[in-house]
């Protein structure tokens, strides 16, 4: 059994089909990556599977438990996690508070909350932070940090929510390339060594080509293309109607594409 299963979705807004029978599934500890031009419908498959918008059709199931109507605060306790933006309101606390706030609100600790919650799941948060490279920051606050480094912090408070599958769009949005590979690689890494399922969607083929398992391709709402990095490059409709012609995902940026070529 796949850990979501995501089946003839679809989905208008008024006349625009942004959604029309997609089906998918992701499998725990794999990344699958949803690409496609803008207006695709990534965000709003992407949307539907986290609960923030509702589908005309189809089923969303997660490890066989039909979620369509589960509000997205349900969804995120039965281990569907994604990460956001830190908020604007937050940037003045440190890094460490960020995240002990993630593992304070999962554990329902409201009547602790902050200030008086002083060192309540410190110690849990550095070990999220050391995962992701930020250790050395905790006491910081994150309006200090460079953009790549706020970029972990958000990841390390998603995973305080110990998520079985991590929604991500377009995780790398702004990033520098060489931050772009870096931020993938410690995803693909965390993922796998938890077994975390992730949806992700990206504009940036080298983070998709050399990282993602599976890659499905929208176009106008529809799966044109699915499969393994390697058949999606070539497929010839991909080529044409994605990237008119040229071949992509050339260069992948790890050995992971390689890894996933039969
Ligand atoms: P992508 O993320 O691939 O760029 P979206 O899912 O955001 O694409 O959008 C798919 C299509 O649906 C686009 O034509 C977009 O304009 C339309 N759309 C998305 N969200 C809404 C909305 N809330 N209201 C009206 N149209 C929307
Ligand atoms: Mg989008």
């Amino acid at each position: 059994m796949s850990l979501l299963s995501v089946e003839q979705l679809g989905k208008s807004f008024g006349g625009v089909v942004a959604a029309r029978g997609v089906t998918f599934a992701v499998d725990a500890g794999k990344l699958l990556a949803v690409i496609g031009p803008n207006g695709a419908g990534k965000s709003t498959i992407f949307n539907m599977v986290g609960g923030q918008l509702a589908p005309d059709t189809g089923r969303v199931v997660l490890a066989g438990e039909d979620i369509t109507a589960t509000p997205p605060r349900h969804r995120w306790r039965l281990g569907v996690g994604r990460t956001f933006q830190i908020a604007q309101t937050f940037v003045s606390m440190t890094v460490a508070e960020n995240v002990q706030m993630a593992l304070i609100s999962l554990n329902r600790r409201t009547r602790a909350w902050w200030p008086a919650a002083g060192a309540l799941y410190r110690d849990e948060a550095v070990a999220l932070l050391e995962r992701v490279g930020m250790a050395d920051n905790a006491d910081r606050p994150c309006s200090e940090l460079a953009y790549g480094d706020v970029k972990r912090v958000e990841l390390a408070i998603a995973l305080a929510g110990t998520p079985k599958l991590l929604l991500m769009d377009e995780p790398t949005a702004g990033m520098a390339p060489k931050e772009r590979a870096q931020l993938m690689e410690l995803t693909a890494g965390i993922a796998r060594e938890r077994t975390i399922g992730v949806l992700f969607t990206e504009h940036d083929m080298d983070a998709v080509f050399g990282h993602a398992d599976d890659i499905i391709v929208l176009v106008r709402g529809e799966i044109i293309a699915a499969g393994r990095p390697a058949e999606v490059r070539n497929n010839a409709r991909v080529r044409q109607v994605y990237l008119g012609g040229t071949e992509i995902g050339a260069r992948p940026s790890s050995q992971a594409a390689e890894a996933a070529q039969p």
